[in-house]
């Protein structure tokens, strides 16, 4: 059964990397079907096999011969991972499925916010209403409305002081909606600790990256989707012992 998750986490990666590319540039994700973006020829099917194929085609489009980037396979590959774990903490549940989702949305927000810097409402909207529609079978409505307000509330609370401090926006709406959707899905406990150890883990992104100073873009939406799907995995003192 785990072999089964992690192939189907493979494949569902595969059309990840399809919202990733087209969501942000407003594209239909159905239509038309992938298309290599340096020559536009059409993938074939046997192209298209997650991670493998990128392999067997050694990071080379057959057709152009131009770089396949490394984003496309290690999408699938993270996709895959995430769903094994996701199936190894649940089981096979309602609540595997209602943290799939959830999960499916974490790994598009993420790569789309880390490319475009931005989070589109598309996908957080539907996310806080399925957060919120699922609740019965996870934390219940009342816990579920709480988290969402919380949440968004104290992302609120910094886009104001940000504003005032430093006259500029450190987070955005999009961090605040994301918030939301985070909270409808795991209460307003769950959602503070996310925002601290988002915070912790977007100031090691700062470090790593180099960034100048705290008014330099900060990858404050990867951040929060790691530390939710860490707490949820593996408890809310997984930092702090
Ligand atoms: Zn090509």
């Amino acid at each position: 059964m785990s072999i089964i998750l992690f192939i189907f986490g493979a494949c569902f990666g595969s059309f990840f990397n399809v919202c990733i590319y087209r969501i942000p540039r407003k594209k239909s994700i159905v239509t038309p079907p992938s298309a290599c973006p340096k020559c536009t020829h059409r993938i074939m099917w046997y192209d298209n096999i997650p991670i493998i194929s990128y392999l067997l085609l050694k990071a080379k489009c057959r057709f152009c011969g131009k770089k396949i980037s490394v984003i496309y396979p290690m999408v699938e590959l993270l996709t895959a991972i995430v769903f094994l774990v996701a199936y190894l903490k649940f089981g096979l549940s309602i609540k595997l499925a209602i943290y799939l989702i959830l999960f499916s949305l974490f790994i598009i927000i993420g790569f789309i916010d880390a490319d475009t810097e931005t989070i589109p409402d598309v996908l957080s909207i539907p996310g806080i209403i399925i957060g919120l529609g699922t609740s019965f079978f996870t934390i219940g409505i009342k816990s579920s409305i709480l988290g969402m307000l919380v949440g968004a509330g104290v992302i609120g609370f910094f886009i104001g002081f940000w504003l005032l401090v430093f006259k500029k926006e450190g987070m955005g709406m999009g961090d605040l909606m994301l918030m939301a959707m985070i909270g409808s899905f795991t209460g307003w406990v769950s959602a503070l600790y996310t925002i601290f150890y988002g915070s912790v883990i977007g100031l090691v992104f700062a470090a790593i990256l180099g960034k100048r100073s705290l008014q330099d873009k900060l990858y404050f939406g990867p951040a929060l989707v790691i530390a939710s799907f860490l707490i949820i995995i593996f408890g809310k003192h997984i930092l702090l012992q």
